[in-house]
């Protein structure tokens, strides 16, 4: 047990011989670094935990659960430090930090890449983008792969090439006990299909291998914007354009501030808007033309719809979401955009108060919704909409605000919810995480996680308890 006196401090001895064999970096609040390394995305999480190991290779992360386990200190497993509710850092236990571990491999004759946990978005679209290749991933590109994958993964070419998980061919990964495994569909077959989707609830993954598909270099980057009195006509405008196109195109119904960009009018910079969002991967002609419907309708404020670097177009909304800002979503699938949908959304949207809050409704189908016969715990394909309802702040002033209308907006659109995205999910309770996958996969999960993490080891994660 931990006492309250060695609460305070970790075990000297304990700290002496993990260090021994420690090829990474261990981190304690002694550290110059220590503020620096226990920050996570989101500013408003603000943790203290004993010890961050900042792991170099799948060894070290055995010796840290060794030692966390020993010493019974909670674990955190951090890769890309995204959780939108700070899952990956942790008050008073060990962080298994795997940022250092970047290797990325690009193999253009097998057509696949392998990727160690520590790896960005941004830095995967790099590699494999030398090749003319890519792995459909997440929409910001400091996103990490590894938290984002073992969710699912949503982005710019999921309708295309299907959800990160749908080109995961093989896992590495570090179990509670302290073994390392392989999983694929011919090894660990049952723990690979729950690692697709069921986060980080069977173990550490070290790196994780991807199939690659042909993708640009050049996009078709859309987005439209008009100002938010247009928010019920633009919406019902963008229904009908997004259900006819083909799956070469991914978008997204958008709602905000227009963001203080260069390449946004000066005079249209702060104005609420709603836009228009998306990525066509196929050829850029055909893209033109199916874009030229929704760029037509009315008099939009801003039209940056342009070919692309599909390198730049995944970094678009970077600047939007930088490190440190205060954030808490909700997120909601729905089967359409119904009128009540679009009605509940418009009333909300016009309520958002800091110039950096958003709304985002991705549109899902097309490989999506296509699944092959074991793909995996991944909840919600059916769903037609994912909405991501966020609330930003600079910092303290004006969060409680934007906390409280994201709430409100969430309830409103409980009425219409078929389903939730795991990795959109805050700290909202075993019910909301069941509601992720549905019972019957909820219920296999829990079988898995009782072979695998009999003891709850890994439990700071959108959690698969071993029993009811
Ligand atoms: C700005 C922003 C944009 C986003 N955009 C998208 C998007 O476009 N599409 C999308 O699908 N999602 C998106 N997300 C959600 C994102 O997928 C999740 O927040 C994801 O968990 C982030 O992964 P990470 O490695 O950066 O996070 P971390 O905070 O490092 O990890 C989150 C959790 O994942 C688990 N985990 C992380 N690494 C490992 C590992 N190596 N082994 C085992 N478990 C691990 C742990 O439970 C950890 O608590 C976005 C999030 C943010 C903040």
């Amino acid at each position: 047990m931990v006492t309250e006196t060695t609460r305070r401090t970790l075990d000297a001895r304990g700290l002496g011989a993990l260090r021994a064999g420690f090829t990474g970096r261990l981190v304690t609040a002694e550290h110059a670094d220590y503020d620096r390394r226990r920050a996570v995305w989101n500013g408003a999480i603000d943790r203290r935990p004993r010890l961050i190991a900042r792991c170099a290779d799948p060894a070290d992360v055995i010796r840290t659960i060794a030692f966390a386990r020993d010493q019974d200190l909670e674990i955190a497993v951090r890769s890309g430090g995204h959780s939108f509710p700070g899952l990956s850092v942790v008050d008073d236990g060990v962080v298994v930090d795997l940022s250092m571990m970047k290797d990325v491999t690009v193999d253009t004759r097998a057509r696949t890449v392998r990727v160690q946990a520590g790896v960005l978005l941004g830095e995967l679209d790099r590699a494999t983008q030398q090749h003319g290749m890519a792995v459909p991933t997440g929409a910001v590109s400091h996103t990490g792969v590894a938290g984002l994958t073992l969710g699912g993964g949503i982005g710019w070419l999921m309708r295309k090439y299907g959800l990160t998980i749908d080109r995961l061919r093989a896992v590495d990964l570090v179990t509670a006990d302290g073994r390392r495994l392989v999983a694929s569909r011919s090894r660990n077959a049952e723990l690979f299909w729950g690692l697709r989707g069921g986060g980080g609830n069977f173990g550490v993954v070290t790196s994780f291998t991807f199939d690659l598909r042909p993708v640009g270099p050049t996009v078709l980057s859309g987005l439209v914007l008009w100002p938010l009195e247009e928010a019920e006509v633009v919406a019902r405008a963008y229904r009908a354009w997004c259900a006819g196109q083909p799956d070469d195109l991914t978008s997204a119904l958008l709602f905000r501030h227009a963001p203080d960009a260069d390449d946004i009018p000066e005079e249209v910079r702060g104005r609420p808007v709603v836009g228009v969002i998306g990525c066509w991967s196929g050829p850029i002609g055909a893209g033109e033309r199916a874009w030229a419907r929704i760029r037509a309708h009315g008099t939009p404020l801003v039209d940056l719809t342009q070919p692309r670097a599909f390198v730049d177009h995944q970094s678009m909304l970077d600047g939007s979401y930088p490190h440190g800002i205060w954030v808490h979503t909700r997120a909601c699938n729905v089967a359409e955009l119904s009128d009540g949908v679009i009605a509940t959304a418009v009333e909300h949207v016009g309520r958002m108060q800091s110039p950096r809050s958003s709304v985002i409704a991705w549109q899902l189908g097309g490989a999506v919704a296509r699944p092959g016969p074991d793909a995996g715990a991944f909840g919600g394909r059916d769903a037609g909409f994912v909405f991501n309802i966020t609330g930003i702040t600079a910092g303290a002033e004006g969060f409680a605000h934007e906390r409280a209308w994201v709430r409100r907006f969430g309830d409103a659109l409980a009425a219409h919810e078929t389903g939730v995205y795991v990795n959109f999910l805050m700290e909202e309770g075993d019910d909301r995480v069941r509601a992720a996958y549905g019972s019957a996969t909820h219920r296999r999960l829990r079988a898995l996680k009782r072979v695998h993490d009999p003891d709850n080891v890994f439990h700071l994660n959108q959690n698969i308890a071993p029993s009811e």
